[in-house]
């Protein structure tokens, strides 16, 4: 191995053990209880994992404006390994990377000085609000209005199926005024929003997830982020696409976790006198889900390069990277669960946490459908 990648193998090991340390012993918890301890948060803290994706200058991690490609490709790495740790907690990392990501691009010198360093220390957590009880995949419909209040606005709604909506200190979020999309900073302490946790959820169970109600919380000028009528084309664009990134590589950490449970499962399991991994029909299915990870890596790898290079190409790889991420991450947890058998199906089954969790990442930043509209358009445009 060349220097390069043996550093970026030392990283990505580095990653494993953090989250076998600090992560993996709380999965099945986080998953029964819905929530995500303090202690895993604080670990995440001291690792410096809130840093991450953020400009140097503003707190993030040392070293990433000598080297972005470097840095990108070390960043997807942290959510791969949480990926596969546990799919809630890569959420919380996730929606936290894409509402700072906003403020730290689209902010102003004053907001990026408040919230830089807060955000990359984890001090503040930060979410992403778009969605609402009428409006999911179609974000330019969006109903949450803001209203010219004074030299401020003012704002009411609904957001509902917010990540860490039950714990983020701050929302970034996507309302509508008479300028067009309009984006703006919530704290989560602000007068007039009340926040309900959403439970029960299928899978990803420690999103804590919330709808938000707003009514007539005021937002002064201080807290508007980018310009009225770029809200949604360029701030939340800018989430979205850190998002879409960030989730293809927890897709493959994901994907993993499938995939060794599955390896060790079929070395281990024993029917017509000798292991179930001897039988081609199970080598088949392993060899598929080897195939998938991998490429959904390299993919990820391809993306993160290009994001570093700030390449025009970049936001249609992370499009891609999601997409062919998400849907491998389900296709790797349907064949875990075979290759497991009734074991794989069993409560406090890891394949079976990782099954109902896969489901869930072909919904969020942007349904399978809404990113195949968008790659075609992609490959369309010109033509
Ligand atoms: C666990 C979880 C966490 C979430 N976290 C957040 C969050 O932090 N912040 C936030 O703002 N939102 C969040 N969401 C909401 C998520 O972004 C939406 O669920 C998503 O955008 C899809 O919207 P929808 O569910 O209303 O589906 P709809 O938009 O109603 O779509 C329903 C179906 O129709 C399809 N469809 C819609 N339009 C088209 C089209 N033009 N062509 C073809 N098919 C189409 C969709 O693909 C889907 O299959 C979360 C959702 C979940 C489940």
């Amino acid at each position: 191995m060349t220097p390069a990648l043996e550093s970026y193998a030392e990283h990505a090991a580095a990653m494993r053990v953090f989250a076998d340390e600090h992560i993996v012993p709380f999965a099945h918890r986080i998953d029964q209880e819905q929530q995500i301890p303090r202690e895993v948060v604080e670990r995440m803290r001291e690792a410096g994992l809130f840093a991450s994706g953020f400009p140097e200058r503003l707190g993030g991690t040392p070293g990433s404006k000598a080297d972005p490609v470097s840095a990108t490709v070390r960043h997807g790495m942290i959510h791969e390994a949480l990926g596969r740790a546990s799919p809630s907690v890569q959420g919380l990392l996730n929606v936290h990377h894409m509402g700072g990501s906003a403020i730290l691009r689209w902010g102003t010198q004053a907001q990026k000085g408040e919230w830089g360093q807060r955000l990359s220390s984890g001090e503040v957590i930060a979410a992403f609000a778009i969605t609402e009880p009428e409006v999911g995949s179609d974000a330019s419909a969006i109903q949450t209005t803001a209203v010219p209040v004074g030299d401020g606005w003012e704002v009411s709604g609904t957001k509902t199926w917010i990540t860490c909506g039950q714990s983020a200190d701050i929302f970034v979020m996507l309302t509508q005024s008479e300028r067009g999309p309009l984006a703006v900073i919530l704290p989560r302490d602000t007068p007039g929003l009340r926040i309900e946790p959403i439970l029960g959820i299928l899978g990803c169970r420690g999103y804590m997830l919330a709808t938000l109600y707003m009514e007539r919380c005021a937002v002064p000028p201080e807290r508007v982020l980018g310009q009225p009528g770029f809200g949604l084309s360029h701030v939340v664009a800018e989430g979205l696409d850190n998002g879409r990134h960030n989730l293809a590589w927890g897709c493959v950490g994901l994907g993993q976790a499938c995939l060794d449970a599955s390896l060790h499962h079929a070395a281990q399991r024993e029917q017509f006198g000798g292991p179930i991994g001897e039988f081609g029909q199970i080598q088949r299915l392993l060899a598929r889900m080897m195939t998938d990870v991998h490429a959904a890596r390299l993919v990820c790898w391809s993306a993160a390069v290009a994001r570093g290079r700030r390449d025009p190409s970049a936001v249609q790889e992370s499009f891609m990277a999601k997409y062919l991420a998400s849907t491998m991450t389900n296709r790797v947890a349907a064949d875990a669960v075979q290759v497991h058998g009734a074991s794989g199906v069993g409560p406090g089954s890891p394949v079976e946490t990782a099954f109902r969790d896969a489901r869930i990442m072909e919904l969020i930043e942007g349904t399978t459908q809404i990113v195949e509209r968008a790659i075609a358009r992609f490959g369309l445009q010109g033509r």
